[in-house]
């Protein structure tokens, strides 16, 4: 048969022998989010021999994107990312299960995206839809894996049951503002790989029946030559995975959108105020169209590749309350403030 073989290198390595390959192939993961993280790990599950993997993603492929979203080629330009990224797997691997779904994981949505899933793979370009991730695994003792790059910066950390949670680590979304994104520092090719690669090799194991490595944040910057393994505890005072409280999941935290009547417009209030000046917003726009400080406010037009060909213009207040014009879609919105302000 052609597929004789396929896993035979994997085999070799310990713990992945014998029974090891038919658990992955009876395994079920979600992908959540398939731009560049997500991109490279659906491709490392798939060749590994998960036998169902589920992708979701509400974007297009962009022309910037081709850079290091691996499974995307020039002819993908305009596709949803998902529908591209199942029709490259499933010419890798034609056996696999490649569910994919055009769309953003809310937190009306993603317990119909969790279900039947063994673990979960943040392929996620902002903080706030990890909190809610976060929420959703930790209440139902699913592993997840924490994954995130920018810049020359990678990170992975393996949330499972019993162990510490996102919130025991930062224990509230970032201030609007606080961290870049990939739109305003940057990120190379390979820091994604090496994120991707960190955060397959914490989620692979538990998939093949080895139990989970110690808690730890894996951190890897390459322009300072640092790999490191940061231990990390369970927070006793944490609200989430000791309170069993759920902030993200229940809408006491996060983003609120409001669609602004008759103006073609929606407000995105961000779950935590902003921390930057005009100065601050200035420079963190200027790679995502042109913009100009007003009274109290930065404002300006988004470049359209930035956000999937949409005329799209934003008004950003000091405290992160940001306006975009051209949409009455609360979900657009949402995903142009991720994108652009960073969180
Ligand atoms: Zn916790």
């Amino acid at each position: 048969m052609l597929d004789a073989g396929r896993h035979d290198r994997q085999r070799l390595v310990a713990g992945f022998g014998g029974p090891a390959q038919d658990r992955l192939r009876q395994a079920s993961v979600l992908v959540a989010g398939c731009g560049a993280l997500g991109c490279t790990v659906a491709d490392l599950v798939v060749r590994a021999g998960v036998g169902r993997v589920v992708i979701v993603d509400r974007d297009v492929v962009e022309p910037s994107n081709l850079q290091r979203q691996t499974l995307f080629a020039q002819a993908d330009l305009g596709v949803p990312k998902a529908l591209a990224a199942r029709a490259r797997l499933q010419t890798i691997d034609p056996s696999a299960r490649i569910e994919a779904w055009v769309d953003s994981i809310e937190r009306e949505s993603i317990d119909d995206y969790l279900d039947g899933i063994d673990l979960v793979f943040d392929g996620f370009d902002a903080m706030e839809p990890r909190y809610l991730l976060n929420d959703a695994c930790v209440r139902d003792g699913r592993p997840w894996v924490y994954c995130a790059a920018i810049a020359t910066q990678a990170r992975a950390m393996l949330v499972h049951a019993g162990g510490p949670c996102l919130r025991c680590v930062w224990p509230d979304a970032p201030p609007t503002g606080a961290l870049g994104t990939c739109d305003s520092a940057g990120v190379l090719g390979s820091s994604i790989a090496i994120a991707a690669g960190a955060s397959v090799s914490l989620g692979l194991p538990i998939l093949a029946g080895m139990p989970p490595t110690v808690p730890a944040l894996v951190s890897i910057d390459t322009a300072q030559g640092s790999w490191r393994s940061i231990s990390v505890a369970r927070d006793p005072a944490c609200p989430c995975c000791v309170g069993r409280r759920f902030d993200w999941l229940e809408g006491a935290s996060g983003a609120a959108t409001a669609v602004l009547c008759g103006r073609h417009a929606v407000q995105v209030r961000p779950a935590v105020a902003a921390v930057l000046d005009q100065a601050g917003w200035l420079a963190r726009l200027a790679p995502s169209g042109s913009f100009t400080a007003g009274e109290g406010l930065v404002r300006g037009t988004l470049d359209p590749s930035r956000c999937g060909g949409a005329a799209l213009e934003l008004t950003v207040f000091m405290d992160g309350r940001a306006i975009v014009h051209g949409t009455t879609d609360p979900a657009v919105a949402a995903a142009v403030c991720e994108r652009v302000l960073g969180g």
